[in-house]
Formats: C-alpha cells, structure tokens, sequence
C-alpha cells in the first residue's frame, strides 16, 4: 500500500534539502528521496570537495610566498593522500550533520530511486551504494516502497555535458567529479572550458605542480564576468603557470600514447596526462519522469514560472534540474520558494541578477547585480567606481595586492546597479555587496572599519557616486 506524505521531494541536494527542510518546518508530513548521498552534487562532487582542495592549494601558495613576509618555510609540498582523506572526512561530517537536520525535522529520508508512476504516485526503488546506508542506520527504508504525494518537488540536479569527439572514459577523459578525487596528482593536465569549474580546477591542480593548459573556445576566461575581470584574471593564471589558449577548439585526443595527445582546430597538439572536460552542466530530468507527469521543458530543463511551478499543478521544481543559476545557493533559493508555495503559500522568485555570482579561483571573483557591460549594452548612463588591493594597508599586510572592486552606478536611477570584484575573500564579501545595491542613501550611513580589506569597497563606491576620497 501507498505512504501517504503531503509532500515528497526528490533529490536531496541543496535544493531539495532546503525545501524539505522548510516544508517539514511548516509542518507538512515530508519525504525525501536520494538515490545517492545526501547533499548532492554540492556536498559530494562539487562545491565542498572543490573547495577544500582549493583551500589546500591556496595555502601551499601562501606558504611558497612566506618568505616574502619574513617567513622561512624550507619547503611546502603537498601530501595527495592526505588531502584526499580530509576531503573525505569534511563530506562525511557534513553528511552526518545533514542527517541530524533529517532526523530532527522529521523529514522521512528514503535511499533510492525515485520513478513517478502517475501524477502523485511515486515508486522507490532501492539503488543505493552501500556505503550510503551505513552512513544512516536506522530509519532507512530496505525495500521497494510506494508514496502518495501531495505535492511533488523536483530537484535532481545536473551533469556534466559531455563532448562527442571526446566522450568521458574515466581515466583520461574525465568530468570534474574525477578530477577531486585522482588517486596521484598528474603531471599535466589540459582543461577544456575556462568557466568556472575550469578555472577553480585549474587554480588547483597548477598550485599542486601539474602543468595545466586550459583550452577555451571564447576569446576569454569566465566569458560570463565583464571583461576586466578576464583580462586580470589571465593575468594572475599567468603568473601560477597556467596556459589559457583562448579562441580554440579541441578536437581529438590521441590515447595511443602516453601522456595522450590533444589536437586543437589550428592543428596544434599538447600532451596532457588528463583531460578534464568542463564545458558546463546540463539538468539531469529523468525522462521517465517527465513522459510520466507530462511536464513541458526548456531543452533539457523542467519548464517553471517564477513561482517554482512547473506545468503541472502540485509539482515544482528546483535548481539545476530548471537550468537557472546552477549555483547551489540559487538552488536553495529556489527551494525556499517552492516550499512556501508547496504550503499554500505565493512567493516569487527574487531577480536572478541578485543571486551572487562566486568563482573560487585564485584570485576570487563574484559579482552581484548587472554588470558594467550588461549596463552599457542596454544604454545606460553609468558612473563606474573602483577600489583597488594595492593601495590598500590591509591587503598589504597580507600579501595579496592583486584585486578591484568595480561598482556600477545608475546615474539616472541613482542608485547602485552592480558590483563585480576580483580578490582575496571576494566570494566572501558579494553578500554584503548585494545589500549595497539600490538607492545609494543607506551606503552613507556605513562606516568601513579601518584597516580592512572592505575599504577598497569604500573607495569603488565613494567613486561611483562622485565623491571619490583619494586619486587613484
Ligand atoms: P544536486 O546537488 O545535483 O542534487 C540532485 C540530487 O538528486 C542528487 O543527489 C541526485 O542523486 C538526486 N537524484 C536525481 N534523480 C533522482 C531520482 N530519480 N531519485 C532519487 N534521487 C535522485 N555551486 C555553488 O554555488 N558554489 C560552488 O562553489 C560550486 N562549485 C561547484 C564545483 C563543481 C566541481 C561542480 C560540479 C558544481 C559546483 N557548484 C557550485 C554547483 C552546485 O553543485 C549545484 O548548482 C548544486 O549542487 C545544485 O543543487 P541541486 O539541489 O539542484 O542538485
């Protein structure tokens, strides 16, 4: 017989998660399937591995540039297998401490794969890895179930596109979810795509010794940031050693040798030990479960409005499965509102230019609002103002000089529409900066404290609003 639960979500990634989470909170009976791990690609394949592999070779760099602060550290290298075993050990600690948030809430977790039957009938069928029901004892679901929903949420997340000339075998040709977990680091590594898991990677890997190539086919990294940002940004990969060869496409990869041959379309050929494709992701909609509900689609992404709805009423959907931000904060948000509507309520998605745009590379970059080049092929009037590490006591205390802030004024409007930065904590600064943007009043009442790197936003905004402090 069918448990009856009046709202089912599948997935439990960020977005998933969150609107469990928010639905349970409301009170609603809540169950959620994963047919992995909880958390997603986010926790499992993406943000958090990324990010504390990032963290390891930001600091074997620090360390390398010691001596510029009167530190002698004789040598820095890295421990691969060490590495590795943190990354592990932080996604299992957070795995538990997301099932503490299951178990506390209420929230009925089903391991395994959800197929949907008819419109409210789900069907679970047990797929999980082993390894996964050891991490939840108890209360996990052995068998084959069926559930009554009231309201269906989608959240199956995305991944990795993959190129037909130069399809994954999992050894050389690999997505980025092999890249964090290679059992040695490589002597080479070609990246095909500078976006932002591209980059990140290459940030990494370069940082451990391999000798990265990154192969772009726009004329520049991070195409989707103003060009600036691009431009500083190629600067300071070359300064780590890594080659961005912009404009060019890969072609082949010739796998009779070893390291393998790559061909690019202007005939040149680079030898790489791993190519790792990062062209992007694409959502991951089971197509069973699309024919089953009938749901309408943009391409391979489940058609929504800004409600979270999709075309058939009592199922919405999240996240990378709708192809909005594939960001998993833009996930959670989203899933907050689906979850308020789930519950009766009538929320609408915010503006999708106000979800910060973060890139973990070294340096970092985010950005929130419009961007200057968005503002100008729109026909704006602006005023731009910038703020810059290298004037500034704290940045060169700590020995990270490389770094702006750009903020974009409307000046018809008066208020402030963007703002994009390149720098040591960028990624951690784009929320306050989101709060800036709007009528420029509430800036004048911030006082930034002194010395700190957030005074070069002072400066971006002193000078977007005309009242620049000091000639730069
Ligand atoms: P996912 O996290 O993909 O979760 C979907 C879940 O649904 C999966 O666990 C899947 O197993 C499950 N599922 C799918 N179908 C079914 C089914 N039929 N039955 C049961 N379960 C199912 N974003 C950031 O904001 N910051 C970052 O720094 C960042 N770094 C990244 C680095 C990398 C290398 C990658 C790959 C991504 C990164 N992202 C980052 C993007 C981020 O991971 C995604 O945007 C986010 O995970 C999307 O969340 P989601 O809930 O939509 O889907």
């Amino acid at each position: 017989m069918a448990e009856r639960f009046d709202v089912v979500v599948i997935g439990a990634g960020p977005g998933g998660f969150r609107a469990a989470k928010r639905c349970a909170q409301r009170g609603a009976s809540v169950a959620m399937v994963e047919r992995e791990f909880v958390g997603g690609t986010c926790l499992n394949w993406g943000c958090i591995p990324s990010k504390t592999l990032l963290a390891s070779a930001h600091l074997l760099l620090r360390a390398r540039h010691a001596a510029d602060m009167g530190i002698d550290i004789p040598s820095a290298t890295p421990n691969w297998p060490k590495i590795q075993q943190r990354r592990e050990a932080i996604l299992t600690g957070i795995r538990k401490g997301m099932l503490g948030t299951v178990k506390a809430s209420k929230i009925t977790h089903i391991e395994g794969c959800a197929t949907v039957t008819a419109p409210g009938r789900i069907m679970v069928v047990r797929s999980v890895p082993a390894r996964a029901s050891q991490e939840t004892p108890g209360g996990v679901a052995t068998n084959d179930r069926e559930l009554e929903a009231g309201k269906l949420i989608l959240a199956t997340g995305s991944e990795s596109i993959q190129l037909r000339n130069i399809p994954f075998d999992g050894q050389v040709i690999i997505s980025s979810k092999e890249a964090l977990s290679l059992p040695q680091i490589p002597k080479s590594m070609l990246i095909v795509g500078g976006g932002v898991i591209g980059c990140e990677m290459a940030c990494a890997y370069a940082a451990f010794g391999t000798k990265v190539t990154i192969v772009e086919a726009l004329d520049r990294l991070l195409p989707m940031e103003d060009s600036w940002v691009s431009r500083l940004l190629e600067r300071e990969f070359k300064s780590q050693g890594i080659e961005a060869i912009t404009a060019r496409k890969v072609m082949s990869v010739d796998q009779s040798t070893s390291p393998a041959k790559v061909s690019l379309d202007d005939g040149q050929t680079i030898e790489a030990e791993k190519v790792l494709v990062a062209v992007g992701r694409r959502p991951a909609t089971d197509a069973q479960i699309v024919q089953a509900l009938r749901l309408e689609m943009n391409g391979p992404a489940i058609k929504v409005n800004r409600k979270m709805e999709t075309s058939v009423p009592g199922v919405y959907a999240v996240g990378d499965a709708v192809g909005t931000t594939n960001l998993a904060h833009g996930a959670t948000a989203e899933g907050e509102i689906a979850a308020a509507n789930a519950a009766g309520g009538n929320e609408e998605m915010l503006d999708y230019t106000l979800v910060p745009r973060v890139v973990f590379t070294f340096p970092e970059v985010a950005s929130v609002g419009k961007s200057e080049e968005k503002c100008q092929a729109e026909g704006r009037d602006i005023n731009i103002g910038k703020g810059f590490y290298r004037g500034n006591g704290r940045c060169l205390a700590e020995n990270e000089t490389c770094g702006q802030f750009h903020a974009v004024r409307d000046n018809a409007m008066n208020e402030i529409v963007g703002i994009s930065m390149v720098g040591d904590m960028a990624t951690e600064f784009v929320a306050f900066a989101r709060t800036l943007l709007g009528t420029v009043e509430p800036i004048r009442q911030i006082t930034f404290p002194h010395p700190t790197i957030s005074e070069t936003i002072e400066d971006a905004l002193h000078e977007a609003l005309g009242e620049l402090l000091f000639e730069q």
